[in-house]
């Protein structure tokens, strides 16, 4: 049994409340540890521990953040292996995907920006002969991290990095149903010697624990990734407290291929961005959009890739599709499959629960899944899903393709497939999508601005957007003489 901490004030300490909740291994079905049940109380705690380590944190210089957060990253590689097997177990993902994607990007995501402050300057303005104004950019204090299930390490390091290395103390919250790495990033954090209290990781519920975050008076900005319904509450509990907010929201991105593509390019690539993490990223395409003049030949290679893929035991080195996060996220993806079967959709390959044979017989999968014979109105084409299941639908025109992919409340990411340089300039530009990736899907560069509009999001992350947002920017107007 996995007992895991808080690390509250530089140390590893039990809940206040003495109370676990399980944590149990999705492509089992077993419980293998227990998770301390976060209160108010934990959080109070971590506060006060941030708040005292502000002051000397903050006025740290950067050389010397730079220093802890690199030697935290160099920790990591050291130590990828066995972060990779901890992430496959807790969240179901195949372990090779953790050992290539995950890890790597934790240890990335502490470099970029334990570096990036190093290079971090402020703008002035100058007033011809009148007066000089700089911008002083001060670190916000102590603020509040959450991140989910779907890329544990990976997203929480993508939020507590920049906002140390600008120099704020965190009070972070990894998802319930996959604390496992972030429980062992403590241990590394304490083995590099970041001083007591500048990082705080509390562990429980979000209603409970994550929320208590939200509410907290001594948390001045709180950035979050996680679902819109989530991101909508948090916003709601923010506002009359005037936090700083970024939020990091759902999608349900299209992938669009006109006639004129690299046609195998393109296929490869749509089985990569409809299925790695069982289709459990927010960047996924979910929703295939296709020209009508390759649609049965594309449809009929796809359909076969897909059905060779392998679901299996996330341990094994050759699987390409784990285990869903949790039963209940098994259930509610099984529920949109019979959802699309009602809607009038046909399901063209997967659509059932997989019992995988020895010991992950217990385990939460599901076969990928296509589906089609669907409009752009109904749920299945609406909602986010998050899991194995995609949706393809046929277009005429360049205008058509347009109307479909803007078809949604969501605007995270979209990924479109054309050699015609001029289309790509002119679609990319209406597309209604924080992020567009041409002829390619998830290249990603950590200087970039990253996020959503519409309901997939408010702000940026990334680059030096993501230092401006955990810094206050104070304008200083000097006048000359
Ligand atoms: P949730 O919104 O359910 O949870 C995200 C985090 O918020 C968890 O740590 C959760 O805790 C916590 N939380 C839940 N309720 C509250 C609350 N009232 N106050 C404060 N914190 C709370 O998302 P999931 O974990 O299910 O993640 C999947 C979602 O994340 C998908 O919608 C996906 O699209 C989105 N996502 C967006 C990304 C982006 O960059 N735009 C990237 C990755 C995922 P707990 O789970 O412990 O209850």
């Amino acid at each position: 049994m996995k007992i895991i901490a808080h690390y509250i004030d530089g140390k590893l300490v039990e809940p206040a409340n003495g109370r676990y909740i399980d944590n149990i291994n999705p492509s089992t079905g077993e419980l293998y540890g227990k998770i301390p049940e976060g209160s108010p109380e934990d959080v109070d705690l971590a506060v006060a521990a941030a708040t005292r380590a502000f002051p000397s944190w903050s006025k740290t210089p950067a050389a010397e953040r730079s220093r802890v957060l690199v030697r935290i990253a160099d920790l990591i590689a050291e130590h990828s292996q066995m972060l990779a097997e901890a992430e496959a177990m807790d969240n179901g993902k195949p372990v090779s995907l953790a050992g290539r994607m995950d890890i790597p990007r934790a240890e990335d995501n502490m470099r970029f920006f334990g570096t990036a402050i190093l290079h971090w300057s402020s703008e002035a303005h100058i007033m011809e002969d009148r007066a000089i104004n700089y911008t002083n950019r001060k670190p916000i204090g102590v603020v509040g991290c959450i991140s989910p299930w779907n890329l544990p390490l990976y997203l929480f390091t993508w939020k507590i990095a920049p906002a140390l290395a600008a120099g704020n103390c965190v009070v972070a919250k990894p998802s319930e149903l996959t604390p496992m790495t972030a429980f062992l990033f403590s241990k590394l954090c304490i083995e590099a010697g970041l001083p007591a209290g500048v990082l705080n990781i509390v562990h429980g519920l979000g209603t409970t624990t994550g929320e208590a975050i939200v509410n907290h008076t001594g948390i001045k900005a709180v950035s979050f990734t996680g679902g819109t319904a989530t991101g909508s509450r948090i916003a709601a509990v923010a506002a009359p407290r005037f936090k700083k907010l970024s939020l990091e929201l759902g999608g349900k991105n299209p992938f669009i291929v006109f006639d004129d593509c690299d046609l195998d390019k393109a296929l490869k690539t749509v089985v990569r961005a409809a299925f790695t993490n069982q289709g459990q990223i927010c960047l996924c395409g979910s929703r295939i959009l296709i020209q009508s003049g390759i649609y049965d030949r594309f449809v009929s290679a796809l359909i076969e890739k897909v059905s060779a893929m392998k679901v299996g035991d996330p341990m094994l080195q050759d699987t390409q599709t784990g285990a869903l996060v949790s039963e209940a996220h098994m259930n509610k993806v099984l529920g949109y499959i019979d959802l699309a079967r009602q809607e009038g959709g046909t399901v063209r390959c997967g659509g059932k629960r997989v019992i995988v044979e020895g010991p992950c017989s217990g385990g939460f999968f599901i076969e990928p899944t296509i589906i089609d014979g669907l409009g752009p109105d109904c749920r299945t084409n609406q909602e986010e899903i998050f899991g194995p299941v995609v949706t393809l639908q046929s277009f005429e025109t360049e205008t058509e393709a347009l109307r479909l992919a803007n078809a949604t409340q969501y605007g995270l990411a979209a990924s479109l497939w054309t050699t015609d340089v001029n289309r790509a300039h002119r679609f990319s530009a209406a597309l209604e999508s924080g992020i567009v990736w041409v002829n390619t899907w998830l290249l990603r560069d950590l200087r970039t601005p990253f996020g959503g509009v519409k309901h997939s999001g408010v702000g940026r992350e990334g680059g030096w957007e993501a230092l401006r947002f955990f810094t206050e920017p104070q304008n200083v107007c000097i006048e000359i003489g």
